[in-house]
């Protein structure tokens, strides 16, 4: 696709934003859990109307009054184990997660920036009611740093550390209705310059900028928690920003059609607009709003300005990056897997679990059989670091061959508040003890008096496997089998 378009020569131009929620334990400015609820309905639910009002020029911003114009109602889901009155705004914001401050720190510190000497939380007016205030706190924490790509230095305009945004429940033209649990999780925002210089490029430099926040081993996961907004234009096109776009292999993609989008209605001798649009799973895009204009940003007053010294920065480490991660562990459990896990979201748990247990088996589970089971269907994002740790030492301990540590993840998936005693029970996949393995061997001899007199170990290993997969692990069979064969 790419070879068809020159993408220098119609004046390609292309920044990203990428955003990122932080693993930490604290909302940003309040102490809630930095995390979804897990109440299964809301504790109770809130009403607003927003309205357009003329900023300090005096004039009403063209995509505050289109958003005013839909006359929409806000409703809100509160959750108690997540949400406080700062979600709310019925509070004003408590003083800034120092945690949260220290990760985007070092993510500023890594992306090559200069980090200001006093940090200002501001707030930046977001209008479609996904911040109950009407503005959403952001601090910039780095600025004019770089990353090196293989297409030259790509300059970093900001990293801001801000509020997440309340998630979208339901909408439609009428209403819209936002779950407040997501609201006020640190979120990371990373901007570039427009120097990106196609859209395959845009892929290596926002893969590039996670694996950078990765290696912090403070970035949430799942779906949504990274997602990236590109701005894009070319010579007599518009400048069109296309929000959330959250897997990394669609920005090739999306940028493609929206060239393309634009390159056609030139050739009917129009003007594309600048604008807002939305990113689709297929890849396609869908007008949103128009372009605001601009950002808008006042100080939170609320909240002092925040002195970061000269010492304070040098003393913050910057975490050993991916490429030497991967280095390291390809001694212990080979290339492939090593440049699997870097990648992988899982990544903190392996480096956690993989000094307690056996390297391998825990790297094949975080990439081989996770992936597996969300190809299959099963949300995988209802394991926690504990189902993975007791499910590894069950096997240590012999009780459990780790032929079965699928089979107790996807049942994990189903019910993770079961005990796994109680789903190896169901399952009936305790491992034998060598007595009751040796006894259905000797029946597959008994069976098959000429596979024993023949010495023929496949195909007994074959007929015992039958039986004994996913129950026992097959070197201990091969062994016994061995041993009776004298071989
Ligand atoms: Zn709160």
């Amino acid at each position: 696709m790419s070879g068809e378009i020159d993408y220098q020569k119609i004046g390609f131009k292309c920044g990203l934003e990428i955003h990122n929620r932080l693993a930490v334990k604290h909302k940003l400015f309040c102490k809630c859990p930095a995390r979804f609820s897990k109440q299964e309905k809301p504790s109770f639910t809130v009403f607003r109307k927003l309205r357009a009002v003329p900023g300090e020029t005096g004039e009403i911003d063209v995509a505050a009054e289109f958003e005013f114009l839909r006359d929409r109602d806000y409703i809100y889901y509160v959750y108690e184990d997540t949400c406080c009155l700062v979600e709310l705004d019925e509070e004003p914001p408590h003083e800034i997660n120092k945690e949260a401050l220290f990760v985007a720190l070092q993510i500023a510190k890594m992306l090559n920036c200069e980090i200001p000497e006093e940090i200002h939380v501001m707030r930046k007016i977001i209008i479609d009611g996904s911040n109950t205030s009407g503005f959403q706190r952001t601090a910039i924490v780095g600025l004019n740093g770089y990353i090196e790509t293989s297409k030259g230095k790509v300059r970093i305009n900001t990293v801001c550390l801000e509020e997440e945004s309340a998630g979208i429940v339901e909408k439609n033209e009428k209403k819209v209705i936002y779950r407040l649990d997501r609201l006020g999780i640190p979120l990371i925002e990373i901007s570039t310059a427009p120097d990106i210089k196609d859209p395959e490029h845009a892929k290596e430099v926002a893969e590039k900028i996670g694996m950078i926040i990765r290696s912090t081993g403070k970035s949430q996961r799942g779906i949504g928690v990274t997602r990236q907004d590109l701005n894009v234009s070319i010579t007599h096109g518009a400048r069109v920003e296309i929000k959330g776009v959250q897997e990394l292999e669609l920005i090739p993609k999306v940028l493609e059609n929206e060239v393309k989008r634009q390159l056609e209605i030139i050739k009917k001798g129009e003007k594309p607009k600048p604008e807002t649009r939305v990113a689709k799973e297929n890849g396609l895009t869908e007008f949103m709003r128009p372009l605001s204009g601009g950002e808008r940003m006042y100080p939170e007053t609320d909240i002092p300005p925040i002195k970061i010294s000269k010492e304070f920065i040098e003393s913050i480490p910057i975490p050993e990056t991916l490429e030497s991660k991967a280095k390291r562990f390809e001694k212990v459990i080979g290339k492939e897997l090593a440049e699997q896990i870097v990648k992988s979201e899982y990544l903190h748990e392996f480096e956690q679990l993989s000094a307690k247990f056996n390297p391998k088996l825990v790297a094949r589970t975080f990439t081989v059989i996770l992936k597996s089971l969300k190809r299959d269907g099963y949300d995988i994002s209802k394991l926690s670091t504990k189902h993975f740790e007791k499910t590894f030492e069950f096997v240590e301990k012999g009780i459990i061959a780790k032929e079965s540590i699928e089979e107790i993840l996807k049942k994990l998936c189903e019910n993770p508040e079961k005990s796994i005693e109680k789903i190896i029970e169901e399952l009936g996949i305790k491992s034998m003890d060598e007595k009751e393995i040796e006894k259905i061997i000797d029946e597959i001899f008994e069976k098959y008096p000429y596979l024993k007199e023949q010495k023929r170990f496949s195909a007994i290993m074959g007929e015992a496997m039958k039986i004994l997969r996913g129950k026992v692990d097959g070197k201990i069979v091969a062994e016994i089998i061995k041993k009776k064969l004298c071989l």
